[in-house]
């Protein structure tokens, strides 16, 4: 279980985020929907440790995160995919892979973890040798997401993981993180792609400067006039 509670981040003046509360149960997937500026990526940041949170509280199975360095939340099991993927375009596929496991000590384990991720992705399996930058889009996502499988996520936080790909590719990336979920893996899901999102999700939460504004089943939200007006083209 995962819950954030009554959370806060500014930048200087800029309070970005505020008093923001939600939570993942074990097994779900849930969505984070708002506008550019919302303050979606502050409140992931904050919560793998990048950015420090003011007032609040993060918590994991029980343990306070805030306040933890990034390596720390990682190896709880809590692991973000960065918007953009961030993946190091100049090493093979298999180096990347690696470095998303580089807490795991036991060359066995490793070895367990790299296995999984090639037959979750045989694609990745396929271009192993070859540098992360000559990848697809949505091969570079895979990737990412391979990466934070090796680091052994229990909760995956994905920001925004369909940005700039192709319609055909996005319905891909959605049904891979649909089975994560399945494998077990719970999911908090940052989306512009609210259709696709909301499809996927057992709940979702509505960002608004700031603040949560909504929040629900997202199979209802889906049919909720507001939400259909604001995010997914007008009602019909
Ligand atoms: P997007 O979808 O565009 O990434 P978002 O919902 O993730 O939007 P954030 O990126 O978290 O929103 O931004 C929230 C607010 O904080 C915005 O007003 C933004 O301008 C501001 N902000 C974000 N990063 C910084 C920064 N490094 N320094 C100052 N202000 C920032």
């Amino acid at each position: 279980m995962f819950e954030v509670k009554d959370l806060s981040v500014s930048y200087g003046e800029i309070k970005a985020v505020r008093d923001v509360s939600f939570s993942v149960k074990d097994h779900e997937i849930v969505s984070l929907i708002g506008s550019n500026g919302a303050g979606k990526s502050t409140a992931l940041r904050t919560i793998s440790g990048i950015l420090k949170g003011k007032k609040g509280s993060v918590k994991f199975d029980g343990k306070e995160l805030l306040g933890f360095s990034p390596t720390k939340i990682v190896s709880l099991g809590v692991v973000q995919v960065p918007e953009g993927r961030q993946i190091f375009s100049k090493l093979t596929v298999k180096e990347n892979l690696i470095l998303g496991g580089y807490l795991v000590k036991e060359k066995k384990e490793l070895k367990k973890r790299l296995e999984r991720v090639y037959e979750q992705f045989p694609i990745l399996k396929e271009r192993q040798g070859q540098k992360a930058g000559k990848l697809s889009g949505g091969e570079q996502q895979m990737l990412a997401i391979g990466r934070a499988l090796m680091s052994g996520a229990k909760l995956m936080l994905l920001d925004e993981p369909s940005l700039g790909l192709a319609p055909i590719v996005v319905k891909q990336v959605f049904k891979v993180i649909d089975d994560l979920n399945k494998q077990g893996v719970s999911i908090l899901l940052v989306e512009q792609n609210v259709k696709e999102a909301m499809a996927i999700s057992d709940r979702a939460y509505i960002m608004e400067t700031g603040e949560i504004a909504m929040d629900g089943d997202s199979k209802v939200m889906a049919f909720d006039p507001r939400v259909k007006e604001i995010y997914l083209g007008g009602v019909s």
